[in-house]
């Protein structure tokens, strides 16, 4: 996605990787020996790659009209999640089958999924054919403080890793997890090499919060019945805390980032990290217009996710861009699906994925398309779907 498409051109793969992209009367003399697939009038683009999902959550329908704020909304996930022990483990994997089959349909190869119940989903992610970052969830804060080591172990556990599911890390968000279970997610990143995670600013009552533990996200904790005193506080916002944190000299994906004024902008510009936009999510909750324009423009990483289909009416990831391509008309298609291949790829470091390249992964989504511009033609058209998806050089279909 990284240069315009190719036309008349073709793909040699196995299982392991891309061998060849070239035109395709090319590719025959090179390969005579590949097996041949028609792809028809199609375009063959990169798997999507969902940079911030729940998929625990894809059994979870949204609310409509939505609550009247995040933190009733919240309430509301919390009530409609906590549940019966023994209904869990039947739950999350109805769940986790549920999202896979519509990942599948919608052309998402690869999910950075954060999960609060991972040692539930990873080894139900672990069999399905989607390639996964598995970021477990932790919070600590409070009375919960003392949660925050048997949490990250379970969060860290490598028992389900393999070579389609990377574990990886998530501090949840600064109002469920303190300065010290932040700092030590990111030691812990960095001494195992863990894609790491969180959510930020994804509201301005986190900064209310953050500064003197008022505003909805304290009758949050009230709501639980488990707050305490000794919760530090800090004054300068959610990303001043981020930096002060040392979270943005690492490549820590930041789902969100709805609210940022220039100072902050500036801040974010000169790092590692990347800014997750989700866009349905975000019309959603009617946040005001996302900043990622001027992002991309100061060269922040700036990538799509769907987050769960508590807040998104499902996980077609082509339709968050469709969204954005309706906000945005006068940017060019190809910038914007680069923030579901490349730019994500690179969000969750992983750069043998997001780009048609030899080398790379075999993850293809094929949509049929007949104009001269086919990476617009599928953002206008609201209806359509892949007709093909491959994952390690194996055509899937969705169950
Ligand atoms: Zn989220």
């Amino acid at each position: 996605m990284n240069r315009p498409p190719l036309h008349q051109a073709g793909v040699v793969f196995d299982e392991s990787k891309i061998l060849a992209v070239a035109p395709a009367n090319t590719l025959r003399q090179q390969h005579p020996d590949a097996t041949l697939i028609h792809a028809g009038a199609a375009i063959i683009l990169p798997g999507l790659i969902n940079a911030h999902t729940h998929l625990e959550l894809s059994d979870c329908t949204r609310l409509c009209p939505p609550p009247d704020s995040f933190v009733q909304w919240l309430k509301g996930v919390i009530s409609r999640t906590t549940q019966d022990p023994a209904n869990l483990a039947p739950s999350v994997q109805h769940a986790i089958s549920t999202a896979t089959a519509q990942c599948l349909r919608f052309g998402v190869t690869t999910v950075a999924d954060i999960s609060r119940q991972c040692h539930l989903t990873r080894p139900l992610l672990r069999q399905s054919p989607l390639r996964v970052v598995s970021y477990g969830e932790v919070q600590a804060m409070a009375q919960r403080r003392d949660l925050l080591e048997p949490r990250l172990a379970t969060a860290i556990d490598p028992t389900h890793a393999s070579d389609r599911l990377r574990v990886a890390l998530s501090p949840h968000a600064p109002y469920s997890i303190e300065a010290t279970g932040y700092r030590r997610c990111l030691q812990l990143a960095k001494d195992h090499h863990l894609p790491l995670a969180t959510h930020l600013a994804e509201t301005p009552d986190e900064a209310t919060f953050l500064a003197n533990h008022s505003g909805p996200f304290r009758d949050l904790w009230d709501f639980l019945h488990a707050w305490d005193d000794r919760v530090p506080t800090f004054t300068a916002g959610p990303i001043r805390f981020a930096q002060s944190l040392g979270l943005l000299d690492h490549p820590t994906l930041l789902a969100h980032v709805n609210y940022c004024d220039d100072d902050e902008l500036a801040i974010l510009a000169n790092t590692p990290a990347t800014v997750v936009y989700c866009p349905r999510t975000h019309a959603y909750f009617k946040h005001p217009l996302h900043r990622f324009r001027q992002m991309l423009a100061r060269g922040i990483n700036v990538a799509v996710g769907t987050d769960s289909c508590a807040s998104s009416p499902d996980l077609n990831l082509v339709d968050d861009l469709r969204l954005l391509h309706h906000i945005a008309p006068d940017i060019d298609p190809q910038s914007l699906w680069q923030l579901a291949t490349s730019h994500a790829a690179r969000a969750i470091a992983a750069p043998n994925l997001g780009v048609i390249t030899p080398n790379n992964a075999a993850d293809f989504v094929l949509f049929n398309t007949t104009t001269s511009d086919p990476l617009r033609e599928i953002l206008e058209q609201p209806q359509l779907l892949p007709t093909s998806v491959w994952i390690a050089g194996r055509q899937l279909t969705a169950e």
